[in-house]
């Protein structure tokens, strides 16, 4: 069975760089005020890597990967 894992936001650390949105735009829009909204559910498989990617390009560490599978 393939791991399946979802993306979550810490709306305290998070401080609206974008980021997350430049990287990962299939999941991640930005409000009007550029605070990010992740779409909910798990990532489709082809995404993962793109959404490490974006995880790591956060300046505040403000979003995790986390496993959604039990
Ligand atoms: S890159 Fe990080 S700090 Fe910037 S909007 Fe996304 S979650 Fe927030």
């Amino acid at each position: 069975m393939s791991r399946r894992y979802r993306l979550i936001i810490d709306p305290i650390a998070c401080d609206g760089h974008g980021v997350c949105a430049e990287l990962l735009p299939e999941r991640v829009t930005l409000d009007p005020w550029g605070f990010p909204a992740v779409e909910p559910g798990d990532l489709p498989p082809g995404l993962v890597s793109h959404a490490e990617r974006a995880v790591v390009g956060c300046p505040r560490l403000a979003l995790h990967l986390v496993r959604s599978d039990p």
